[in-house]
């Protein structure tokens, strides 16, 4: 990904910055059209993964759909020119004002997480004159294999409507004029590598489709949500996600009534791999125990290991001057006051000095999106390929 012509024109660009190889993304975009929309499935991409304009307007060009989880998003969305048919509106906490604005633009579905939202919408929809079309978000009591704060689909999670509460909620939505029941929807978490949480998710959705059936509901769409994780330990031998397992896994499991459609919220799997951040060591320190590599991004750059103990590879861009054959064992930290402002601990590198690069790898979901500018930090510049060329 980074050969040395690349590197050079690295060198003079203030670091941290986020870099973003536009031609992985289009083949990754081929390759779930291929084994995704080709076989009939829609597919909407999570906003809330990478919001960059350039991103987001190859993931349109690709024909994808939005899937957004706040008003902002959906104004983002359109502005980059998502047709509001496209767009699924998610989360568990939506405000009066963003419902209202899911509503002006009628969006394809409101996907609701709870009673009281299902109530509310109906209120605020009856108010503006419109019909919403909404998919029942529901809580499908699987735990997922993933860190424990990207699960999202077992029963002590905050997300969705319970199994329980669905037969009166759907005779509800029945007498209420305002609403269209048009699907279910789930997502029981991110970075999923094991596909059998899929295959379970796939069985519970079967089971729950007879309720519907018993109740002579018809389900348009089944909405499977997003989830497909990435590897992080060795991002150039598996740079686009293995889609066709994933998609069959669906296809293998999954029964779908006549004419109804299958979608998906596709965020990590999708721009995951695209993305790097790369800094620059400040400097290499001694410790009682260790040696430390600083550089100068930080958890304000990229939170994933802070916050969920995510392990990214870090590659040395030997750029400035050739490093030794040496590896030593790095604790690659950043410059901000909190200890878990760490990348890597006991990480095998070529030998590192001041002023060399780091790429730290698979960065372009949930990287840039979650900067701040804690220690008023500056946020970090952002650079795609064809700026190189
Ligand atoms: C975050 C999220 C997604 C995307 O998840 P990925 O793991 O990035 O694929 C999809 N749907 C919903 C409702 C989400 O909250």
């Amino acid at each position: 990904m980074f050969n040395k012509e690349l590197v050079r024109k690295f060198i003079n660009r203030k670091t941290p910055f986020y870099y973003y190889d536009l031609e992985l993304l289009d083949r990754t975009l081929e390759s779930v059209k291929k084994y995704g929309q080709d076989k009939g499935y829609h597919i909407h991409f999570a906003l809330k993964a990478n919001n960059n304009d350039r991103i987001l307007k190859n993931i349109l060009a690709a024909g994808l759909g939005a899937d957004c989880v706040s008003g902002k998003e959906i104004e983002k969305a359109i502005e980059i020119g998502f047709q509001p048919g496209q767009i699924a509106f998610a989360g568990v906490g939506k405000t009066d004002e963003e419902i209202e604005i899911g509503l002006e633009h009628d969006i394809f579905s409101f996907n609701c997480e709870s009673v009281q939202e299902v109530e509310l919408l109906n209120r605020l929809a009856s108010v503006h004159n419109k019909t919403a079309r909404i998919a029942l978000r529901i809580n499908p009591n699987i735990k997922a294999k993933t860190h424990k704060y990207i699960a999202t689909g077992a029963e002590e999670n905050k997300f969705g409507i319970l199994v329980k509460e669905l037969p009166e909620l759907a005779d509800k939505i029945r007498r209420f004029e305002n609403l269209e029941l048009t699907g279910i929807h789930f997502h029981i978490g991110s970075q999923i590598e094991d596909l059998n949480s899929f295959d379970a998710l796939c069985n519970k959705i079967n089971q729950l489709q007879s309720m519907f059936d018993e109740k002579e509901i018809r389900l348009q769409h089944i909405n499977v949500g997003g989830g497909f994780g990435i590897d992080y330990s060795d991002p150039d031998e598996n740079a686009i996600p293995d889609f066709k397992t994933y998609f069959q896994t669906f296809d293998k499991n999954l029964k779908l009534r006549d004419n109804q459609k299958l979608h998906f919220e596709l965020g990590r799997s999708i721009v995951g791999q695209c993305g790097s951040l790369i800094s620059k060591v400040l400097f290499i320190k001694e410790g009682y125990h260790t040696r430390f590599a600083v550089v100068d991004a930080g958890m304000t750059e990229l939170i994933r290991p802070a916050l969920y103990q995510a392990k990214h590879q870090i590659n040395h861009l030997d750029n400035l001057n050739p490093s030794s054959d040496e590896i030593l064992l790095y604790d690659v930290v950043g410059p901000i006051c909190e200890t878990s402002d760490t990348f890597r601990t006991g990480y095998p590198m070529p030998e590192l000095r001041r002023g060399d690069l780091v790429a730290i790898r698979s960065c372009g979901a949930y990287g840039q999106v979650m900067s701040s500018d804690y220690n008023l930090r500056e946020r970090a510049k952002v650079f795609y390929s064809d700026d190189f060329e």
